[in-house]
């Protein structure tokens, strides 16, 4: 059975989303993105905007759940820096070789809090949605028996638009449309390497599309990849922020709502043919 599940993905891919749904199923407990931990200790970084709150309102000293976890492990004083991206995109291997060592600190550092997550909440299972493909592969390295990847992809052309729109806040014409596709193809490329380092059978597949569209059968399938048990008849299908202490992810976490699939990049594709065209053969590449 997983003990722990990391999740990696992309920016802008849906995992705020993932991690919060499999947060509701009794037994399996999100801290959302742990490599953000420090920053929201220190209030500093990203996450200014919600205040480096956890999901439950409140800042990590005074959440019920970070506090019992601060007991437990000194959150503050350790050796690495979770925060700290080994990724380095266009040059997978070495990075890989380079911080080797780097890697195996973070990921021991992320064990003893992921460890006591699990201790404190009695849960099952425990997920990292720090996305990040390099702690993913250290995390796994350390426990390939009970450590677990869930690999969230998204089409190009949809996190292209959506990155974009979220950056600059509105959507440019086509050919800066192309700059960004192509970057973001790269990106993704560089992630599947990392995750197809891993053995096969280690890693859980899906899109964002297939969750956003069905939650319930995707999230069933988890629980089948992870063989959690017992999987619960009623699965959740919205996003409910309701008893969730997790950190960082889209400040989206803070309200319910409904899950549904947004697919407004598709008319701005369908707007330039050639576009829609290269961007096909970029997502088969
Ligand atoms: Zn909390």
């Amino acid at each position: 059975m997983a003990k722990l599940v990391y999740i990696v993905s992309d920016r802008r891919a849906g995992s705020t989303l993932l991690q919060n749904l499999l947060d509701q199923i009794p037994g399996m407990v999100s801290v959302g993105e742990l490599r953000m931990l420090q920053g929201h200790l220190k209030q500093e970084g990203p996450g200014e905007s919600w205040a480096w709150q956890c999901s439950c309102r409140q800042d990590l000293i005074s959440c019920p759940v970070w506090s019992k976890i601060h007991d437990l492990v000194d959150l503050k004083n350790r050796r690495t820096r979770l925060d700290h991206s080994l990724f380095e995109s266009h040059r997978v291997n070495e990075s890989l070789q380079r911080y080797a060592l780097e890697g195996q600190m973070v990921a021991e550092d992320s064990l003893k809090i992921l460890d006591a997550v699990r201790k404190i909440t009695k849960a099952q299972t425990v997920v990292d949605s720090s996305k990040d493909p390099m702690q993913a592969y250290y995390l796994h390295a350390q426990r390939p028996e009970s450590v677990r990847l869930i690999f969230l992809e998204r089409s190009i052309d949809e996190l292209a638009y959506s990155k974009i729109k979220h950056r600059e806040g509105r959507v440019p014409g086509p050919l800066r449309m192309w700059a960004y596709l192509n970057r973001v193809g790269r990106q993704n490329r560089s992630i599947r390497e990392v995750v197809d380092r891993v053995e096969a059978d280690h890693v859980h597949r899906l899109t964002y599309k297939a969750l956003a569209i069905d939650p319930r059968d995707e999230l069933r399938k988890i629980l089948e990849f992870l063989s959690f048990d017992p999987i619960p008849e009623q699965l959740p299908d919205s996003l409910e922020p309701q008893n969730d202490h997790s950190i960082g992810g889209t400040p989206s976490r803070f309200q319910s709502s409904p899950v549904r699939y947004d697919d407004k990049s598709a008319a701005y594709f369908r707007k330039y043919p050639p576009l829609s065209y290269l961007t096909k053969k970029w997502q088969t590449a």
